[in-house]
This record gives C-alpha cells, sequence and structure tokens, in this order.
C-alpha cells in the first residue's frame, strides 16, 4: 500500500493541520498511538464529538470505536456529564484544597470496587500505577516487581519495559532515557503462563512487593486470562506476602461497575483505575486495603501528592459518569453488542477467508489477522500488522474510527445501538471481502 492510498481517506484540512502540529509539537501529537504510524498515514483532526459519532476538521462523520481509547462509555457530550462540567467550573476550576465533592467521589469508587477501602485521586493512568507500585515497595519494604510482557501501565520508567499499546506498537518495549537502575527490579514474565509465575516466585519470592497487571489485557489487543492464571495469581501472592496490584485503568467500570474484579470474582490489594473514572477528564485513582493505604502521606510515610489531584471539573465529570453507570447498568446490554459485533466481524472475516481470530469481553474487542487463539504477547506479536493497516483504512474509508493498531481493543459505548454494530459489520464484510 502506498501512502498515497491511505492518505487518500483523510480530508485536507487534516492534512494540514497535521503538517502545522508536526513543526511545533514532537510528532505532531501529544500521545504517540495518536499519529496513526501503525497503520501509516496522517492523523484525523478531531472537531467535535456526540453520542457515538465523531466529527473530523473537514466535517466528516464517523462512528467511534475508540472513545477516547475508553473514557467515554456513557457517549461523547453526554448532556448530565457536560451540565456537571460547566456547573462545577463556574465554582472555580481549582483550589488546591479539599472539597465535599472528593470524598463523594471515593465514595463512589469504593462503593462499587471490591479491593477498594480508601482511595487516592491522581490525574493520570500513568500517576495512579507509579503511586501504587511506590505504596505496594513502601508497605513491604521490597524491591522486586512483576509486570507481564505486553501489558501497558503508563509510562512509568520502571514499568516501560516489554510494555502494550504504543510501546508494542512502535517496536520500542524499552525506551531510550529509562535507565538500566530504573527497569532493574522489574521481572518481567510471559501472560498467563502459572509456571513462569511459580518460577520467579521460587526464586525470588521473599523480595517481591508487587505483581501488576491487566486483568484483561487491552494493550497488546484484547487477551483473556485463564481463570488458572488468574487464581494462581491470588494465591501465591498472597502465600508471598506481596501485594496483587489490578490496573484496572481500561477495564475499570467498563467490563462490569466494579471491574474486571466484580466480573471474574478476584479481589486484588490494590486496584488502579483511570479513564472512565473521570468522565473524560484528567482523572484517575489508585486504592486498595486500609492498611496498606494508610502508608500514604499524610495518613503515613510514602509520599505521593498533586496540585491538581482532585480537581474540582474533573471529579465533577467523574461522579457523574459513575452516578449514571451505576443507575442505568449498562452492563449486560454492553455485553450483548459484543457478542453481535464480534460474532459479525468473525463471521466477515471467514466470509471473506481471511485467517482471524475475535477475542472480547463486554464492550472490549479485538479483531486479530491471526490464525491462532492470542494468550501473551508472542502470540500476538504473530499478527499481520499490515492486514490490519488494510482493514483500517478500509474502515475509515466507510465512515467506522477503529483502534489504529492490531494492538489496541476497541472500545464502544452504551449510546452504540444494534443498527450501528450491524453497519459496522456490513462495512467490516465489504472491507476484508476486498483483501
Ligand atoms: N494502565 C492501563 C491498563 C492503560 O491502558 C493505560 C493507558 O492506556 C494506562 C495505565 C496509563 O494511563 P494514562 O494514559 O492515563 O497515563
Amino acid at each position: 500500500m502506498t501512502s498515497k492510498t491511505m492518505d487518500h481517506s483523510i480530508g485536507p484540512k487534516s492534512l494540514a493541520a497535521f503538517d502545522r502540529a508536526r513543526a511545533l509539537i514532537p510528532g505532531g501529537v501529544n500521545s504517540p498511538a495518536r499519529a496513526f504510524g501503525a497503520v501509516g498515514g496522517s492523523p484525523l483532526f478531531i472537531d467535535r464529538a456526540e453520542g457515538a459519532y465523531i466529527f473530523d476538521i473537514d466535517g466528516r462523520r464517523f462512528l467511534d470505536y475508540i472513545g477516547s481509547w475508553g473514557p467515554m462509555i456513557l457517549g461523547h457530550a453526554c448532556p448530565e456529564v457536560v451540565d456537571a462540567v460547566v456547573r462545577a467550573v463556574g465554582r472555580g476550576s481549582s483550589y488546591g484544597a479539599p472539597t465535599e465533592a472528593e470524598s463523594e467521589l471515593a465514595e463512589q469508587i469504593i462503593d462499587a470496587v471490591p479491593s477498594i477501602e480508601r482511595v487516592r485521586l491522581v490525574n493520570s493512568g500513568t500517576e495512579a500505577t507509579m503511586s501504587a507500585i511506590r505504596v505496594a515497595r513502601g508497605a513491604t519494604g521490597r524491591d522486586k516487581v512483576i509486570k507481564f510482557a505486553g501489558n501497558y501501565h503508563g509510562h512509568v520508567d520502571s514499568l516501560l519495559v516489554a510494555a502494550g499499546s504504543a510501546a508494542a506498537t512502535l517496536g520500542v518495549p524499552d525506551s531510550p532515557g529509562v535507565t538500566a537502575g530504573a527497569g532493574g527490579d522489574t521481572i518481567v514474565l510471559p501472560y498467563n503462563d502459572v509456571a513462569a509465575l511459580e518460577e520467579a516466585f521460587n526464586q525470588h519470592g521473599s523480595k517481591i512487593a508487587a505483581v501488576i497487571l491487566e486483568p484483561v489485557v487491552g494493550n497488546m489487543g484484547l487477551v483473556i486470562p485463564s481463570s488458572e492464571f488468574l487464581n494462581s495469581l491470588r494465591s501465591i501472592t498472597e502465600k508471598a506476602g506481596t501485594i496483587l496490584i489490578f490496573d484496572e485503568v481500561m477495564t475499570g467500570f467498563r467490563l462490569a461497575y466494579g471491574g474486571a474484579q466484580q466480573r471474574f470474582g478476584i479481589t486484588p490489594d490494590m486496584t488502579t483505575l483511570g479513564k472512565i473514572v473521570g468522565g473524560g477528564m484528567p482523572l484517575a485513582a489508585y486504592g486498595g486495603r486500609a492498611d496498606i493505604m494508610d502508608q500514604v502521606l499524610p495518613a503515613g510515610k510514602v509520599f505521593q501528592a498533586g496540585t491538581l489531584s482532585g480537581n474540582p471539573v474533573a471529579v465533577a465529570a467523574g461522579s457523574a459518569t459513575l452516578r449514571i453507570l451505576k443507575e442505568e447498568s449498562p452492563y449486560d446490554s454492553l455485553d450483548k453488542m459484543g457478542d453481535r459485533l464480534s460474532e459479525g466481524l468473525a463471521d466477515a472475516a471467514t466470509a471473506a477467508g481471511v485467517p482471524h481470530q475475535v477475542q472480547h469481553v463486554g464492550s472490549m474487542v479485538t479483531l486479530f489477522f491471526n490464525p491462532d487463539p492470542v494468550r501473551n504477547w508472542d502470540d500476538a506479536d504473530r499478527s499481520d500488522r499490515e492486514a490490519y493497516a488494510r482493514y483500517f483504512w478500509g474502515m475509515i474509508g466507510e465512515g467506522i474510527y477503529m483502534p489504529c493498531s492490531q494492538f489496541e481493543a476497541l472500545f464502544f459505548s452504551r449510546v452504540h445501538t444494534e443498527a450501528m454494530i450491524d453497519q459496522t459489520i456490513d462495512a467490516a464484510k465489504k472491507v476484508l471481502a476486498s483483501f
């Protein structure tokens, strides 16, 4: 595929905007996945979004399956969330002092997420995982951390090793600037591999502060944990006095109101949250057992702070979002639509004779251009990225905005309808038939 063919799908205003941005911002974007590097070509520049649709600055409308990479489970510009934000910002956008609204959001989180007895609000998922690791080390007095290849936990130095998401997409699992020292206490294991986990604990057990994982992985495409893997994680860490951290930045409030831990019935010691918990504003959280979280300053001695943490506008968006999710509980309907979309995409690929695996949980789905089941990063890495790029651009041509990498899950919202899902399947049939 030539870059001319790919740029074909991008309007002239987006092309010009990208040229301008590239002279001002590294690579023209403020987060690497947005540059469309994994599929080749230029990104759409966005004007606005409403409901299930996103509109580019060339005035074209796309059915959105990115949803800001997860937060927009209620759909874009949800009126109740917009109202809450407008009301909050009119009262001042930041105070640097406590508010009652922070306790209300904390109550909502604690009520929802089984593992969380105390919670701290921060500004991004990266901050949440960075802080959770620090607290786990402080609480245990141990240094080592286990993470899994292909799991992404934000750009925390010690976790930017064999990371998924844009790091996997760009083929730079280890970033320049991360010192050997920063990654030196990180042990990387294959996902879903109980024997490797047992072996790591046999070797280092008494030195391991924490195991962190995505309890359903979104960042190497959608990968599902086996129940044996999750059960072993829980029992092995418990026995070793190691803190088990579920990174639910993507899965929290998405796979169930109480996240993957509620869906699977496995309770970790700590949990990180982001994306949905901030309702589309920069807000994230980490929390867990009271005895662990009480190590955090000023209750305890582990330092963690933030000028904008608990920001009243972000808290208003998050609180309104959680209130609606609790009241409406859209999860059964999201599950049904996820089944419908997954079956439809698989049928479309089968009809076209395209080797594939569709993996999904609830409203997170990945069509892997891979004939075999994907259980870990090595499996994911064997997927046909070039085929994914062709699929991506074909879908853009059909007005469907899919994740711009094979190694990302798509997300849909409670305002996506069955008719939209069927339209997406029809588009996929057409695109894959032309392969
Ligand atoms: N953890 C997971 C599982 C994520 O998917 C992400 C981001 O995609 C992060 C952490 C980092 O969150 P943020 O981009 O808000 O720093």
